[in-house]
């Protein structure tokens, strides 16, 4: 069996301007189809899953209703079985051994730079004198309107491990597909109490679920990372008139472009990072790719696919 990390995009699940119910439920059962297909092809499953649209729409929630409003960690935790729930029942529908959603933790480090300096846009959007009334800190982002507009942000630290992938490499050797790291998991730092006592608290932060697939693969020592999107290749001057794809690549490779700035930092960098990490780390190979072309990819004739430097 290969062991198979498949990082599922927000926008697989709900495509940008999609807002009903029936689609992402279409979309997650076309994403059930595919990692049930993926395992009759010998591979043990982890489905990793973005969170962007669903904790957009309970801060949206929040805001509206008069009930205490919960942290940001609770509402990555409700997202994970938000969204798990359907894909754990439509695998169960598809496989003997079925599968599991794992509320996640993932570590981050305390004194992580990101802490400094909140970059990750959440949320709805402000006018600047709502805005300046949130008790959390907004920045400015563009819309393309003239109006200026707000929203909060938060900080996105590094991942640095994942507090559950001992009980997720349990649940693959029994056969189970396991949903794990959804939206980047619940980020929770380590601490020590006055008594010296050791113990995890979440933190009002997001990680990024192809950081986390990364490492959480690297843990497990999965063979194979599969980093679905709405595009089919990572691009070099991508958006311009000479964009052209990435199809076979090394880490070496990835990163020497990364430097020269090809990637947008939040979206595209992040995935290559992490397939550039995790093959270094030990994969044999990674790749992005849209859902549509993950066959062909897989073959060897479409997606960005990234292997071991000589
Ligand atoms: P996901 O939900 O799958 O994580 P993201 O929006 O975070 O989706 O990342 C995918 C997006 O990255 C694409 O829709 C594309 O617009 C953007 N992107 C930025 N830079 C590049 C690049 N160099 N090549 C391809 N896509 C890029
Ligand atoms: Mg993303």
């Amino acid at each position: 069996m290969t062991r198979t990390v498949v990082a599922l995009g927000g926008n697989t699940l709900l495509r940008r301007g999609e807002q009903s119910l029936d689609a992402e439920r279409r979309r997650i059962r076309e994403a059930a189809a595919l990692v049930a297909r993926l395992r009759d092809r010998g591979r043990e499953i982890v489905l990793t899953h973005g969170n962007g649209p669903q904790v957009g729409h309970l801060l949206l929630q929040q805001e509206a209703a008069d009930v205490p409003a919960q942290p940001l960690d609770v509402l990555v935790a409700e997202t994970q079985a938000q969204l798990g729930y359907p894909l754990q029942r439509e695998l169960d529908n598809r496989f003997d051994d079925g599968a599991v959603t794992v509320v996640t933790q993932v570590r981050v480090d305390p004194d992580d730079p990101a802490f400094d300096e909140p970059t990750k846009p959440v949320g709805p959007f402000y006018t600047a004198e709502e805005a300046a009334s949130k008790p959390f800190e907004t920045a400015r982002v563009s819309t393309g309107d003239d109006e200026p507009a707000y929203r909060r942000v938060v900080p996105s630290p590094t991942p640095t491990s994942v507090v559950e992938s001992a009980q997720v490499r349990d649940l693959l050797s029994s056969g189970t597909a396991v949903v794990a790291g959804g939206g980047g998991g619940v980020p929770v730092v380590d601490e020590e109490t006055d008594a010296g006592e050791r113990r995890l608290r979440g933190v009002e932060a997001v990680v990024d679920k192809d950081r986390t697939s990364q490492v959480l693969g690297t843990e497990l020592d999965a063979a194979e990372l599969l980093v679905l999107t709405d595009v089919s290749h990572a691009y070099l001057d991508y958006g311009t008139d000479d964009q052209r794809p990435l199809t076979a690549v090394t880490p070496a490779e990835l990163r020497r472009h990364a430097d020269a700035g090809e990637f947008a930092a939040g979206s595209m960098r992040p995935k290559v990072e992490a397939c550039a990490d995790f093959v270094d780390g030990g994969g044999d190979r990674a790749m992005i790719t849209s859902p549509d072309h993950l066959w062909a990819a897989l073959d060897g004739e479409a997606g960005t696919r990234v292997t071991p430097d000589d």
